[in-house]
């Protein structure tokens, strides 16, 4: 289905790392963690192309549509002509796709992120916070460097909602900060996550490919089942 957007809003969520809020004419009936396929007309584009996928970053119970995206430089055609998109301009999506979903907030799950692919996690984790549901969640996000996109609003959460814990690690060396700095593997899992062997446990990984694929690895390493495994790949970026 083809649905019109528009742009509401834009913050700054850390120096790389935007947020564009859009608001609909018709409901657009998604899951949260769900994607949309974004098409934004430009002219001379790159030979990446005019659409793009992109995780819905709100939840339903927010009433707005948010895409969360990171800028590099150069940007490609399609996130430059994003960037530049004015208050109140069109664009249009279709969708939803995808089913990095939790649709049962009684299951224990382990959302494991690397810097950007917080996105499906921010949906779910928000719309759990609104309906009021304490689900048993433990959440091991990786950024390269301090600035930790939504780090305010997850620590809210966590604060309020006892059975969501959040463990941040930074692993770009800054000898200043004194959290934990160790990239998620096998170790960190052990460490992190009490009962970590449990049959009943679900992993969410969300980020870069390489990260995520690698993480992969290191829970089939601890003889965690592929079928407790759910997995949302961010093709275009290499690192977190
Ligand atoms: C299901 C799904 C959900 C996703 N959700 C999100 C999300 O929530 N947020 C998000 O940010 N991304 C998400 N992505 C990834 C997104 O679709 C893009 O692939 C990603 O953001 C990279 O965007 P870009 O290609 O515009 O490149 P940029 O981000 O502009 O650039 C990425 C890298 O490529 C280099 N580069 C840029 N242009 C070119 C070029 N023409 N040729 C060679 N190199 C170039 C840049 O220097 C940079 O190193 C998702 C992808 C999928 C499949």
């Amino acid at each position: 289905m083809h649905l019109s957007l528009f742009l509401k809003e834009h913050r700054q969520e850390t120096p790389e790392i935007e947020s564009f809020i859009f608001s609909s004419n018709q409901k657009i009936n998604y899951q949260p963690g769900q994607f949309l396929r974004w098409n934004l007309p430009h002219q001379n584009p790159d030979n990446r192309g005019i659409w793009r996928y992109f995780t819905v970053s709100s939840s339903p119970a927010e009433g707005i549509i948010m895409l969360t995206t990171k800028f590099s430089t150069p940007s490609s055609t399609f996130k430059t002509t994003l960037h530049s998109l004015k208050i109140g301009q069109e664009i249009t999506v279709e969708g939803p796709f995808g089913d990095f979903t939790y649709p049962d907030p009684t299951v224990k799950a382990v959302f494991i992120a690397g810097g950007i692919g917080i996105t499906p996690f921010r949906s779910i984790l928000t719309q759990l916070d609104l309906l009021g549901t304490n689900s048993p969640i433990i959440i091991l996000y990786s950024n390269r460097n301090e600035e930790i996109p939504f780090k305010v609003l997850l620590d809210d959460i966590s604060k309020r909602r006892k059975t969501i814990k959040i463990i941040y690690t930074v692993t770009e060396k800054d000898s200043r900060y004194k959290g934990e700095t160790d990239k998620i593997d096998a170790n960190f899992v052990k460490q992190y996550v009490p009962n970590y062997l449990s049959t009943g446990l679900l992993y969410y990984l969300s980020g870069p490919k390489p990260m995520v694929e690698s993480i992969e690895k290191e829970l089939i390493f601890l003889k965690i089942s592929k079928q407790q495994i759910k997995k949302d790949f961010f093709p275009g970026y290499t690192e977190i």
